[in-house]
């Protein structure tokens, strides 16, 4: 009897705090035009994948229609979180917003996962832990896959979870970034100063513009050349970057699962590394970085001050992506030497769901393709839609993850392209999956290599 009191005050609470959120579901008014762009509808025709579904779902739970908030949270985490739904709504129902914040309510209520749990609050909330950890990994990932010619093949994976059975996994760097970059600009952390190398103190240059570069931890971990080469790019640019010593996860993770607490640890912690004070932008060679940055630390980080509250802001008003950094502020332009030449190997162009719809930003990647005139640049159909990755999505949905990617392989295959490049590693990840699944040996590269490769030729390595 206690027990179903307890369980009935929890409900009213829960619904209490689902309320919140009633003024943002209710602009929906159920027209269904998110149907024709959700890349997880297109696949399942099933209403509950698509947002009028899950909004719907919401609106029932909130009016006490139904008590069944874990069965609505399972409906709510079968989303790639790909922006379409927004992006192509006519009443600008903010859905990402809403299903992040309601997967955080309703979390909160049915208690996260032990593992989930740990990983989060215990691994990602501590860099220097999680560092350790991942160069562990990286240490022994060969005892557990098995390397193949065209990629790391995962095909036994499932010693270590099934969740990653049957993958191609793009392997761990053997060296992360953070431990092969310049640690620190010495003009914003003085009493560093003596200990840096006389090289690492050139910060003025030519351009007097100072960036910070959030790595990532995909950049960081899985493709620390693609973050050497944005710092090699912005040197040779005459930008001064800062990069401090011990950057964290942007916190999308644990936000995406619902776990506030973790995200605010995370957003917090950056916000130790990066004052908006000591820089004029900030960049980002990951759109998803990009995107949490700019949009969802303004939005759901909880700050613990009218300061860390105004930093959020300011750091997210700096913060571009590397190729709308270069093209927007530093004018890099397509080759004017780009005629037609049929020997030149055919690139195209993959747009990262929170690149194009979340920040609409989709010309300029494409610029800084085509200012490299070694390609010849063709759009694939449908360049926009999602390549199903979505983060976890790939891990706790793998087969409807693949039917989405297979529809995207179909579409850069058609283009006749021997390369595919993209803004976010995590769509790298994705493609050379599914590439590799579908026996296609075209190349995957991110758009700063394919710049870096005409910019940086001449260059010598070492000098970043
Ligand atoms: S497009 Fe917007 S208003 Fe229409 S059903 Fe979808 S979420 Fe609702
Ligand atoms: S975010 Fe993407 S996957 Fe999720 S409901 Fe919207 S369109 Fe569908």
């Amino acid at each position: 009897m206690l027990n179903l009191k307890r369980k009935r005050s929890k409900m009213i609470e829960l619904i209490q705090m689902m309320k919140t959120l009633d003024q943002a579901v209710a602009r929906c008014s159920r027209c269904g035009m998110c149907q024709a762009v959700c890349p997880l509808y297109i696949v399942t025709k099933n209403e509950s994948d698509v947002a009028r579904g899950k909004l719907m779902l919401l609106d029932g739970l909130m009016r006490s229609f139904f008590e069944d908030p874990k069965g609505v949270l399972q409906r709510l985490d079968r989303c790639l979180l790909c922006g379409s739904c927004a992006a192509n709504c006519p009443r600008g129902v903010n859905t990402l917003e809403i299903f992040l914040n309601a997967r955080i309510i309703i979390s909160g209520y049915s208690r996260m996962p032990l593992v989930k749990k740990i990983i989060f609050r215990y691994l990602l909330s501590n860099p220097e832990l999680f560092d350790r950890i991942i160069s562990w990994a990286s240490k022994w990932q060969y005892l557990f896959f098995i390397k193949t010619e065209f990629q790391l093949d995962a095909s036994c994976a499932a010693l270590i979870s099934p969740l990653l059975s049957k993958r191609r996994m793009v392997p761990l760097a053997p060296v992360p970034f953070h431990k092969i970059s310049p640690k620190i600009d010495p003009a914003l952390k003085p009493k560093l100063k003596p200990k840096l190398k006389p090289e690492r103190r050139k910060t003025e240059k030519k351009s007097g513009l100072k960036v910070a570069f959030f790595v990532g931890c995909l950049l960081d971990k899985v493709f620390p050349k693609i973050a050497t080469d944005i710092v090699r790019i912005l040197n040779y640019h005459e930008i001064s970057v800062f990069i401090p010593s011990s950057q964290g996860c942007c916190g999308i993770p644990a936000l995406s699962s619902g776990d506030q607490v973790t995200f605010n640890r995370l957003v917090a912690h950056s916000l130790d590394q990066f004052d908006p004070s000591g820089f004029d932008y900030l960049v980002t060679g990951c759109a998803t970085c990009t995107a949490t940055i700019k949009k969802f630390w303004p939005s759901m980080y909880k700050p613990a001050s009218e300061d860390q509250g105004a930093a959020v802001h300011r750091i997210a008003e700096k913060t571009y992506d590397i190729n709308q950094f270069l093209v927007d502020v530093l004018g890099v332009k397509k080759s004017d030497k780009a005629e037609q030449n049929a020997a030149r190997p055919i690139i195209t162009y993959h747009d990262p769901c929170h690149l194009r719809k979340t920040l609409n930003v989709h010309s300029e990647p494409r610029l800084v393709i085509q200012a490299n005139n070694a390609y010849s640049f063709k759009e694939m159909p449908d360049a926009d839609t999602c390549c199903g990755m979505g983060g976890s999505f790939n891990l706790a949905h793998y087969g409807l993850s693949t039917d989405i990617g297979k529809k995207k392989v179909a579409n850069i295959e058609s283009t006749g392209a021997a390369v595919v490049a993209t803004g976010c590693p995590a769509c790298m990840i994705q493609l050379v999956d599914m590439l590799a699944r579908e026996k296609k040996q075209i190349r995957v590269a991110h758009t700063i290599e394919i710049y870096s490769e005409k910019i940086l030729s001449a260059i010598p390595s070492g000098a970043i």
